[in-house]
């Protein structure tokens, strides 16, 4: 049986127990050793634990400090999670197409929807694929946005041998039990070092709590807006041991993902289907492997054909402004092109670090059975 996710992780249970044994309170050994992983080894200076990735972009849009009327562009072709955090910080949400190559923002139409109110970009590094960093730099730089990176599926991933999350004035990473490092729920807040204060203050309910607690000042108070939004230590603590085997566990993905890339090379070489592409440059963590049909037929043909296997396959967004919330803000469906292709002709294909290669090339034989006809 092939499962869409990996199981159960021993490490991952004797962690939560240990940490059951030496205190909840957030902050503490594990939610600390987590954080110095980072701020070392996985090239995240600044960073704050987070109970999701959604709630690390809401802090974000909301350090952006948006004025009604200003206009931050993201991709349609997304999950949910930034378009609200743009909206519930008091920014209007611009979709812009994707590169259908990476299905990552289309650098060039972006830049056409720049208009006087743009202040920001909210770019997603879909499947741990860096977007088009030096043209999106570029255009930050050129219109003065800043740069928001939604890596929630790009932990470990890096662009040039930069970490991505750790590019932008403010990045997101995801814990949910769908990414490739788990806590359940969970996520993490990257930021420019001058961003800090201002960052630290507002996950503690608006207060310097977290500068009282190193000893820095003699109490705290409330200094502005904020929420509650420290990651619990339960979850950091099922994270930690997951992010200490991080090597094995994307070599083991990246197996998977070239048994996949090896089995597939001669349909994509007539054509049948496009296999995931990972542009020079880009490291990633094996988060997704996907392909792409020529048509929705073709693809709803290959998932039928292997879920009639039981091997799970997965299509995967709905364009955001192809959903009702996308049209009650005006989006007509013909808008992004781009968009509602990828929707309609990918395919997610199992990975994990628990398959091994003669497991990729069973998927791809069943896969090439049902489209080779
Ligand atoms: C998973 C995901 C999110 C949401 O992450 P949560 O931790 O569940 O809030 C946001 N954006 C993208 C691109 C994701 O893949």
């Amino acid at each position: 049986m092939i499962s869409f996710y990996p199981g159960q992780q021993p490490d991952v249970a004797e962690a939560v127990k240990d940490c059951a044994r030496r205190g909840l309170f957030s902050g503490g050994h594990y939610a600390r050793a987590v954080e110095k992983l980072f701020q070392g080894e996985l090239g995240a200076r600044n960073l704050l634990l987070t109970p999701s990735c959604t709630a690390a972009l809401i802090m974000a849009c909301r350090l952006l400090r948006l004025e009604p009327g200003d206009e931050v562009i993201l991709p349609s072709y997304n999950f949910p999670a930034a378009a609200n955090a743009v909206l519930l910080a008091g920014g209007t949400p611009v979709f812009a197409d994707i590169d259908p190559r990476t299905q990552n923002l289309s650098v060039p139409d972006a830049a056409q929807r720049v208009t006087k109110r743009t202040r920001a970009i909210v770019a997603v590094h879909y499947a741990s694929v860096a977007c088009d960093m030096d043209a999106l730099n570029g255009l930050c730089a050129r219109e003065k946005l800043d740069l928001v990176e939604d890596a929630a599926q790009a932990v470990a991933a890096t662009y040039r041998g930069r970490s991505l999350g750790a590019i932008g004035r403010f990045g997101c990473y995801s814990f949910h039990a769908t990414k490739v490092f788990s806590s359940g729920e969970g996520g993490a807040l990257c930021f420019a070092k001058g961003d800090a204060a201002a960052a630290e203050v507002y996950r503690d309910n608006g207060t310097d709590r977290e500068a009282f607690l190193r000893g820095e000042s003699p109490g705290y108070s409330w200094r502005g807006l904020g929420e509650s939004a420290r990651m619990g230590e339960l979850p950091a603590a099922a994270l930690y041991p997951q992010l200490v085997r991080r090597e094995e566990i994307i070599k083991r993905r990246l197996n998977v993902h070239r048994a996949y890339d090896r089995a597939l090379l001669h349909a994509a070489r007539r054509g049948l289907l496009t296999p995931m592409a990972v542009p020079e440059g880009c490291g990633i963590n094996g988060h997704i492997y996907y392909v792409r049909f020529r048509s929705e037929a073709d693809r709803e043909r290959a998932r039928a054909a292997l879920l009639s296997e039981g091997i799970p396959a997965l299509t995967h967004y709905v364009p955001l402004h192809l959903s009702p919330m996308g049209k009650s803000l005006g989006y007509e469906p013909d808008d992004l092109p781009e968009s509602k292709r990828a929707c309609e002709t990918l395919l997610r294909l199992p990975i994990h670090e628990q398959m091994g290669e003669d497991d990729a090339a069973l998927v791809a034989d069943k896969l090439l059975k049902a489209v080779d006809r």
